[in-house]
């Protein structure tokens, strides 16, 4: 169904509803666009785990995500060109705005992306807070493997599909495997939200130190 509804889920409090298209974060456009009935059915879920892995992220989700960019920054990705400009535009499934503390999700694509794209960005937005060893910790596990872009293959976009696979599986409830290593405890921590917890313990107790 062709939409123009905007939805912003700001931690702690009501869904604000503008409508599309709107500039959201750095060149990255939230457009009209048609978005599939069941995309809105778990749209809430998706936010949910935003707000779990990292419960300070404003989320905005858009009919449809674009961002300015250039072919060679994203060559595995689907290309729109404004005619009456030069620029080309990008579609995005989501992104992850870090020093906003801003996560946009697309609501074009199937309801099941939308969710382990939640994930993924959620991580990007976690990966912030982490200590350089547990980032090592994960690199050290990951093994070479090129998927034709310098997007695709650099670690931090190799770190966020490993997470959103990882924690896709527990979401149609698979047993086992969930601690079964050190990348698992790590993944199980973030997707559970301790982190976010821990963190937020240590920002108060400095807080209160100073
Ligand atoms: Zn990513």
């Amino acid at each position: 169904m062709l939409s123009d509804e905007v939805r912003i889920f700001r931690p702690g409090e009501p869904v604000q509803v503008v409508r599309a298209p709107m500039s959201i974060g750095a060149e990255t456009y939230g457009l009209p666009g048609p978005v599939p009935t069941d995309a809105w059915h778990v749209l809430d879920h998706a936010v949910s785990v935003i707000h779990r892995v990292t419960p300070w992220a404003t989320v905005i989700a858009a009919p449809t995500l674009v961002a300015e960019a250039t072919y060679d920054d994203y060559p595995c990705r689907e290309f729109l060109r404004r005619r009456d400009s030069e620029k080309n535009y990008v579609k995005l499934g989501g992104r992850s705005f870090g020093n906003e503390g801003l996560i946009a999700l697309s609501l074009y694509s199937w309801s099941g992306y939308l969710i382990s794209t939640a994930y993924h960005e959620a991580w990007h937005q976690l990966e912030r807070i982490l200590d350089k060893k547990i980032l090592d910790e994960i690199d050290g596990h990951l093994i070479p493997l090129s998927w034709g872009s310098a997007y695709m293959d650099s670690m931090v976009e190799r770190r966020a599909r490993c997470f959103e696979t990882w924690a896709m599986r527990f979401e149609e409830g698979m047993p086992g495997l969930r601690l079964s290593s050190q990348v698992d405890a790590i993944f199980d921590a973030a997707a559970t939200g301790e982190i976010a917890k821990e963190w937020y313990k240590m920002q108060q107790k400095a807080a209160r130190g100073r």
